[in-house]
Parts: C-alpha cells; sequence; structure tokens
C-alpha cells in the first residue's frame, strides 16, 4: 500500500504484484481532473497526489557538459507545462530539478567516456568551469522560453555524501558487490527490475547489452561507486566507504529527489531514452534503499524532438540550440509556440519550414489579441475583465484539453478559436486569454502590450500622412457600430484610436480627427 509500502518477493505473477490501478487517496476540491499517461502501467490514470493539495514532482535536469539542444529543451517546456498545470488545478507543486556535472558517461549504460571530463580536455578548461558555464547557459536559455525555475535547483557535486548515503543503504540490504574496484548493484535481487521499461529480469541477468563489462555479474548489473576504473582521469573525486572515486550516474536523481521529496513522491519525467535503463535503474536504487514500492506514482515521458535526419544529439554534435533558432531570427517564443502544437507524446519532427510556421501562427495570435485590445479601448482594464459567459466555454474547453494528459494543441485551439468569437466581448476575450497564458507561457500580455505601443510610434500615423487604412478602417466600423446603435464599440473604437494618439470629433459634416 502507498506510504507503507514494503518490498514483497511472493512468487505471485508479475501483474498481479503491483495493482495497477492506484487508490484514489483523496478527494481533490477542484473539479480538475488530470488525466496523465504513466509509463509505469502504460496507461492514462487520474492525477491523485499522495498529500492532500500537494504535488512533488522531480525532473531529470541537464548534463552541463555543452549547451542544451533545442530536444532537451523539449523536455524542459514538457515539465514546465506539467507543473503549470498542476499549479493551475491549486496544487502547491515543489519541483526538483538536479544538475548533473559529475559522473555521465556517454553511455547510459556504464560505458563510453565521461562527458563532463571531456567536455573540459576539448575546451582546455576545468569541469567546474565548465559545469558553471553551461549551467548558467542552461537557465539562460530556460529563461527565454518562460519555463519557470524549478523549486530546488540541486547540483550532483553538491550531493555526494547523500549519495553514499544512499549507496550504504542499499549496501546494508546485500545487494551489491565489488569487482574490478567498482561497487555494483546486483540487479538480479530485485523482482521489479525492468518493469517501468517492460523489460524481462531474467533476459537482463544473461544478456549483455553493449559493451561488455566482465566485472558485472548480469549483464543489466550498474555501478553505483567507481574508485579503479576505465577512467584515470576523473578530475573529481571523493573518499568513500569503497575508496576513493566518484558516483555512478543513475545515483544522484535517487538522492536528490528523496532528499526533497519525500522516501515516495508523486511525478518522475524525463525523456523517453531514460525509460529503459536511467529511470530503471533509479527506481531499482530507491526501492532497494527504501524497501517501499512504488517510489514514484507517475511516470511521464516526453517524445523526442527529431531532425529530419533522425535523433539530434548532444555528444554527436551537430545539434540546434535555442540560439541557433534565436540567431536565424525567431523569437525563443516561437520555438515554444512550435512545440505546444504537437502533444508531448509524439514526436517532433523538426524543420525550419515548421518552425516558420509557427512564428507566423504566434504574430497572428499577437495580432489578434491586439485588435481586441483596441476594440477594448486598451491592455489595462482586461486584468478583471468582467465573465460574460461565451469565454468561460473556451475556458473549460482549455482546461480539459490540458486535463487530457496535457493535450497543448488542444488547448491552443481553444484559445484560437474564443479570439475568433465575435459573441465574445474583447474584454472578456483578453481576460481569459491571459489567464490560459499562465500555462502556455507565451508572454500575451507583454507581446500584446509591445504590439500596441509598436503601432503608437508606426510613422505612418501622421497628420502629415494622413491617416492609414487601418485607421479608416476603424473609423468606418465606428461609424457602422453608431448605425448599429453599438454605442460600447463605438466608444471602444473611439478609446483605442486616442490609445494611439489619435482623437476623433463628430461634426455635421462627419467625423474629423487630429493628433495629440
Ligand atoms: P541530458 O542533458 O542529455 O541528460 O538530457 C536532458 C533531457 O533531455 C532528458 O530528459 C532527455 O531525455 C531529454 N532529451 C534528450 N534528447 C532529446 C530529444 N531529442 N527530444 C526530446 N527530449 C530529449
Ligand atoms: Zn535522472
Amino acid at each position: 500500500m502507498w506510504g507503507r509500502g514494503r518490498l514483497c518477493y511472493s512468487p505471485r505473477p508479475r501483474a498481479a504484484r503491483r495493482p495497477l490501478i492506484q487508490s484514489r487517496l483523496f478527494h481533490y476540491h477542484n473539479p480538475m481532473a488530470l488525466m496523465l499517461y504513466n509509463t509505469l502501467g502504460r496507461s492514462l490514470r487520474e492525477f491523485t497526489p499522495i498529500k492532500t493539495g500537494e504535488a512533488g514532482f522531480y525532473g531529470c535536469g541537464p548534463t552541463v557538459y555543452n549547451y542544451a539542444h533545442i530536444g532537451n529543451l523539449r523536455a524542459y517546456v514538457t515539465h514546465d507545462i506539467l507543473c503549470k498545470t498542476l499549479r493551475r488545478s491549486g496544487l502547491n507543486v515543489t519541483h526538483v530539478m538536479n544538475v548533473t556535472d559529475v559522473g555521465h558517461l556517454s553511455g547510459d549504460n556504464d560505458e563510453g567516456e565521461d562527458k563532463m571530463v571531456k567536455s573540459a580536455e576539448e575546451r582546455g578548461k576545468s569541469v567546474l568551469e565548465i559545469a558553471d558555464f553551461y549551467t548558467r547557459a542552461f537557465f539562460h536559455d530556460t529563461e527565454r522560453l518562460n519555463i519557470a525555475r524549478p523549486t530546488v535547483v540541486c547540483k550532483a557535486t553538491e550531493h555526494i555524501g547523500d549519495m553514499i548515503a544512499l549507496i550504504q543503504r542499499i549496501e546494508a540490504r546485500g545487494w551489491t558487490y565489488q569487482a574490478g574496484g567498482n561497487l555494483y548493484y546486483d540487479i538480479s535481487k530485485f523482482p521489479y527490475y525492468g518493469e517501468l521499461a517492460g523489460l524481462r529480469l531474467d533476459s537482463l541477468k544473461t544478456g549483455a547489452r553493449t559493451e561488455v563489462d566482465t566485472n558485472k555479474r548480469n549483464g543489466g548489473d550498474f555501478v553505483l561507486w567507481f574508485t579503479k576504473s576505465k577512467f584515470e582521469n576523473q578530475a573529481l573525486v571523493w573518499d568513500s566507504p569503497w575508496g576513493r572515486g566518484y558516483p555512478g550516474w543513475h545515483i544522484e536523481c535517487s538522492a536528490m529527489s528523496m532528499k526533497y521529496l519525500s522516501e515516495q513522491f508523486d511525478i518522475h519525467a524525463g525523456g523517453i531514452d531514460h525509460i529503459q535503463i536511467h529511470h530503471t535503474n533509479e527506481i531499482a536504487q530507491s526501492e532497494a534503499a527504501t524497501g517501499k514500492h512504488p517510489w514514484v506514482k507517475y511516470w511521464v515521458h516526453n517524445e523526442f524532438l527529431v531532425l529530419d535526419k533522425g535523433k539530434m544529439s548532444k555528444s554527436k554534435g551537430g545539434f540546434i540550440t535555442l540560439q541557433t533558432l534565436v540567431d536565424a531570427g525567431y523569437d525563443p517564443l516561437d520555438y515554444r509556440y512550435f512545440l505546444l502544437g504537437g502533444h508531448y507524446r509524439n514526436q517532433i519532427q523538426f524543420s525550419y519550414e515548421s518552425m516558420d510556421g509557427a512564428r507566423n501562427s504566434r504574430k497572428s495570435l499577437i495580432k489578434e489579441m491586439a485588435s481586441l485590445a483596441r476594440k477594448a479601448g486598451g491592455i489595462e482594464r482586461q486584468d478583471k475583465g468582467q465573465a460574460a459567459g461565451g469565454e468561460q466555454a473556451y475556458t473549460a474547453h482549455f482546461n480539459k484539453a490540458l486535463e487530457d494528459d496535457l493535450n497543448t494543441p488542444k488547448a491552443l485551439a481553444a484559445l484560437r478559436t474564443m479570439l475568433k468569437d465575435n459573441a465574445i466581448p474583447p474584454a472578456a476575450a483578453l481576460a481569459a486569454a491571459f489567464d490560459m497564458d499562465s500555462v502556455l507561457g507565451l508572454s500575451l500580455r507583454e507581446s500584446c502590450e509591445k504590439a500596441l505601443a509598436a503601432e503608437t510610434a508606426a510613422p505612418s500615423i501622421s497628420a502629415d500622412s494622413g491617416l492609414t487604412a487601418e485607421v479608416e478602417a476603424l473609423i468606418a466600423e465606428r461609424a457602422a457600430a453608431k448605425k448599429a446603435r453599438d454605442f460600447a464599440k463605438a466608444d471602444a473604437i473611439r478609446a483605442a484610436l486616442k490609445g494611439r494618439g489619435i482623437v476623433l470629433e463628430d461634426t455635421p459634416t462627419g467625423t474629423v480627427w487630429k493628433k495629440v
């Protein structure tokens, strides 16, 4: 049972061991019923937090040996949408993100080179300098993408003691062994090993996955602590009960998530590439140490962003960063908009043509909103736009879309359709759009303000050059509104023009204007 779970080694069939239907632990006051696709059990499940009103969320963070590529950033936009959706539903979310600055090899299964050391050598810097530089670059990117800063950001190198303590708990249960100078986790001790990924333990015991490490008793065993190993040039080493060395990659996420959340928590996320090894090993370590399962209630995995040539990879080079897009003339929010246009569980193919589409679409969105703001007589008043009824139905569609496993394309469609619905008063539509932006994160208010300011400053509207076609059209629209006795609309147009420095006066011979 949750909270009191013990590891159970009964020989029951796998499917029966762990009930896949999570019990509803409490009835949350908010009517939002968020359905999330849980990789553990491979099905949509209603999200019910372990602790009433709270949500503990851990998302695997960056390995800071290079810039994040736009595929990595997809993962963090997904985490952001998830956190913001949880917060919108009234939950107090603790979002923890690790920063990997030690121990991550180019292969997730203890093979290849050390990513940090290799990068430092290539660039002629120390590992810590590299980590510091790319950590800053990472948060610069996430800020530009309106990704909220996690509640806790924790560096692996600052939590070595927590990792050692956790490994000792695993060792105390007898689930480790030392060989070739390293301390290994013995997967044969853990009957649920591979459950997340749908892997069969018996095949993992015998099969070697990639490179053969003759120290390993089972092909799937992994290193908890390196001492003497092939990485003699490891820059950062610490004393430990197993000798001077450094941690394996997976242990940091187990140690830090449990330190800042608890021994069992609500949601763990990452890209789909982490299911098979990294998250599988995190579960193995954590449940071995605590004796409780499931360690994490919901596992959320985003699909990949791919290039037409295939996978985007940081270590193989040739990757696209956010700055690449900025240099090509895109706004970082064009990329966020591009991502929102796909469901996080579907692969998205990146192309500059699609980016152009996203940019145009975001531009037209802002234009529509600016036009509504003009009709409403400005933007400032819209915060408390009175609920008029129509827009509430769209807000409900929007919420429903998010509840449906974070369906951002549908949510975006609800926003776009609302803005085109003439039955909704502009002020109410704007207020609803700003509210939706609490999750979309497109800076709609700021973009709208900027668009209005740019119009005011537009040189084309000057007394000398006469009225632009747009302003002429607005005056005609106002005349039509007056004729239809829609004085509210007529007044709104007059106010919008006034906001742009153009004053209208109705005279017996018609409407005249002057610039003030
Ligand atoms: P890393 O910095 O390599 O540890 O990766 C950071 C995050 O990005 C992880 O959650 C990965 O699963 C995820 N990720 C890596 N490549 C991609 C990609 N092409 N598309 C989406 N997510 C990715
Ligand atoms: Zn992790």
